[in-house]
């Protein structure tokens, strides 16, 4: 066992560079080394990964490599030696932000990330919901997990890990507790701000406290007694299990808990799901990828096709990241890629663009207004069918286009939640410029 976070991270680190042969596959397979400006052959390109990871310093494709990654995971499924080169240009990301700046200076901009996410996070769901439904997301003053519908108490099957940022989309997260209710699962929800898996942290280069955060997240999740998590978030997904929980497993001996995604985990419960589609939901459809999470995308047409009246139509439009918002770091790749596939979607004459994640339905919803089909989650579609519906109030609102228009919408839950009407406004501001490609004519 080892004692620190900060050691495991190490040892892991110094484990893989010695698993890798340097074949260079990982980078044949990265479908954003172009856009990233990767110009060098993919052997030299990891070796000057290595470098970075062993002597702090590496070659400028290695970089390019390192901040153009959106985390697509086609370089893990590509390595043949057990290693995770996703993993690696994380810890190469920190370390070249250690070469730049003092831990001191991380830490600031680590806390000032989380600040905004948390503000973000809070604003936008009060905004949104009156307090029972807070409460149902776990969202209570006072910090403590919502049990689910039925749930024993003592021992609901699972923990659903909403992760922060859905709860800017609340109606995502309530339909996946509705869907579980209908299944017949006890549930005990988690999440929110204090619940973060340390992202913010980890992107600073802080791993010192990105290693403290998940920690603490890990332990609070690990109260679940089942010992299963599902989670909501691909992000938290790769944060929590790819990026934290080895180097705790390490720590520990033994790997605290077992965390399975929640499309996967409904593909699974495909048997019992059938029979409560009863609805016919005629629409044709296209669904909007990210190949993050391996099998999430499958497992989400999967469960799309046993929708009846449901017709799914390929677009054929290249699919990377882990979800929308890790584009951020290719922002022309990501606006070309994304015009090509709404054009595509009108031009294949569909009912409705359906995205799985949170992020790509905000970044998305607002273009309904400019091409003749709707954004939908892949929830409210699966929803329809089985009679649940929640109100997306998010789309409602980012639609108006107009922030005293949404102020005004908002003004009474504003008030009921004792929301500051100068901070209301910059969430608000924020949300309307959460529109990477955008809108014709706005
Ligand atoms: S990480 Fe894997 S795929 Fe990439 S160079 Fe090393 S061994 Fe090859
Ligand atoms: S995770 Fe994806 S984007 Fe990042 S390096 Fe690997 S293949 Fe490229």
């Amino acid at each position: 066992m080892t004692d620190t976070f900060e050691q495991a991270l190490a040892d892991r680190v110094g484990a893989m560079l010695d698993a890798c042969t340097g074949c260079g596959k990982c980078v044949e397979a990265c479908p954003v080394t172009e856009p990233g400006g990767v110009t060098a052959a993919p052997r030299a390109v990891i070796e000057g990964v290595i470098d970075i990871l062993r002597l702090g310093t590496g070659s400028e494709a290695a970089r390019n490599w390192a901040n153009a990654c959106v985390m697509s995971g086609d370089c893990v499924r590509a390595c043949h030696y057990g290693v995770n080169p996703r993993f690696l240009l994380a810890v190469a990301r920190a370390t070249m932000a250690k070469a730049k700046s003092p831990a001191s200076e991380l830490r600031k901009r680590g806390v000032e990330a989380f600040r905004l996410v948390n503000r973000d996070v809070t604003y936008l769901a009060k905004m949104q919901l009156e307090d029972d439904l807070l409460e149902r997301l776990g969202q209570m003053a006072d910090g403590r997990a919502s049990l689910g519908t039925g749930a024993a108490p003592a021992r609901p099957d699972f923990v659903f890990y909403t992760g922060c940022n859905v709860l800017k989309t609340p109606h995502i997260a309530l339909l996946a507790l509705d869907i579980m209710d209908a299944l017949g699962v006890t549930w005990q929800v988690m999440g929110g701000p204090t619940h973060c898996c340390g992202v913010m942290r980890l992107r600073a280069g802080d791993t010192e406290t990105f290693g403290r955060v998940a920690e603490a997240t890990i332990d609070k999740l690990s109260q679940g007694k089942s010992g299963q998590v599902i989670s909501w978030c691909p992000s938290c997904q790769v944060q929590i299990g790819e990026m934290a929980m080895p180097q705790i497993e390490k720590m520990r001996g033994k790997r605290p808990f077992e965390m399975t995604p929640f499309m996967l985990f409904l593909r699974d419960r495909l048997a019992q799901l059938r029979p409560l589609l009863r609805e016919r939901v005629a629409l044709r459809i296209a669904l909007h990828r990210h190949p993050g999470v391996t099998g999430v995308m499958q497992a989400a047409e999967e469960v799309l096709r046993a929708v009846p009246g449901i017709e799914l139509v390929e677009l054929h439009q290249p699919a990377a990241g882990l979800m929308s918002n890790y584009l951020a770091v290719l922002p022309d790749f990501k606006r070309k890629l994304y015009r090509a596939e709404l054009d595509a979607a009108r031009d294949a004459g569909v009912d409705a663009l359906v995205a799985v994640f949170h992020p790509d339905h905000r970044e998305l919803c607002a273009h309904e207004a400019e091409y003749p089909f709707r954004i939908l989650n892949v929830l409210e579609v699966v929803g329809a069918s089985m009679g649940l519906r929640r109100d997306d109030r998010y789309k409602q609102l980012k639609l108006m286009q107009d922030a005293d228009a949404i102020a005004a919408d908002c003004a009474d839950l504003a008030a009921r939640h004792g929301l500051d009407a100068a901070t209301s406004r910059k969430v608000i501001e924020a949300m309307l410029a959460d529109q990477p490609l955008p809108l014709r004519g706005g």
